[in-house]
């Protein structure tokens, strides 16, 4: 078999490829991207002339059943999406699994990603935290999932684009309190990066008035519930209640 590699590339400033990033992309027979144009403006970048063939959302499991004939024949492949690092809210998972299966070498060549990215500018708790992909489409799933999310303790962050990022936090105001910190990363690495921490209430209105905030590809990221412990304390009234509960059940 050959190895398949999986290789982090820039999120957006080229100069973020890491050295044995750009030696694997020459190196390996085939590198299967998910969308062809687009890495082959990397490719460009960085003098590397090596066949691509593409491995998008559409065809993923047809072409990842013809990537595994290719390892087993023992050609190498690099795995490569159009930003940061495969897998994460990109192609990628099946051709992963199959490789694990058969027993083939599978290389990570860390990278950039925007999650990692965000969190670690952020001034936010980091560990733990949960990673929910992108934001439901509509604004009703969206409502659910910010529901879902009210009283989770830790961080929590999810991938938004410009067409939903203001509706996407009217929705979140909605539901969440509005003096809940949150962190909109956006632009990562480009010019334009801005990284803005402020209660969601501040974050809406930033984002409402300044045409500029709803620009570019974006990263939010939301402080976790702080519990108040004295609503834990049983009072004398939770008491009887139990002692009631108590003695139905028994
Ligand atoms: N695999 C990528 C990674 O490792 O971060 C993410 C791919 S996902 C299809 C693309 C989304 O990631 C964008 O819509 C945006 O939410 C986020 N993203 C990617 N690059 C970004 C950047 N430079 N700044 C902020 N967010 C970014």
């Amino acid at each position: 078999y050959g190895k398949l590699y999986v290789v982090a590339t820039p999120i957006g400033n080229l100069a973020d490829f890491s050295f044995r990033g750009v030696e694997i992309l020459k190196q390996v027979d085939l590198i299967a991207a998910e969308d062809t144009r687009h890495v082959k403006m990397l490719l460009q970048h960085y003098g590397i002339s090596n066949r691509v063939i593409a491995l998008h959302q559409h065809n993923e499991d047809n072409a990842a059943k013809g990537l595994l004939q290719k390892l087993h024949d023992g050609q190498s492949i690099a795995l490569v999406s159009d930003a940061g690092t495969p897998l994460l809210s990109d192609p990628g998972l099946p051709l992963v699994k199959m490789a694990k299966e058969a027993h083939v070498d599978v290389v990570p060549i860390p990278g950039a990603c925007a999650l990692i990215t965000a969190l670690s500018a952020s001034g936010l708790p980091v560990i733990p935290f949960s990673f929910e992909g992108f934001s439901p489409r509509t604004s009703s799933a969206r409502k659910t999932f910010f529901s879902a999310k009210l009283l989770c303790p830790t961080t929590w962050v999810f991938y938004e684009s410009s067409h939903r990022i203001l509706a996407s936090l009217q929705d979140m105001a909605e539901v969440l309190p509005l003096d809940r910190q949150i962190v909109i990363a956006r632009e990562l690495t480009k010019l334009h990066e801005t990284i803005v921490k402020a209660s969601l209430a501040n974050a809406l209105a930033l984002v409402a008035n300044d045409d500029n905030m709803r620009k570019g590809e974006f990263v939010v990221l939301v402080e976790g519930a702080v519990i108040d412990k004295s609503d834990q304390v049983i009072t004398p009234e939770h008491q009887r209640l139990l002692e009631i509960l108590l003695k139905e059940c028994s």
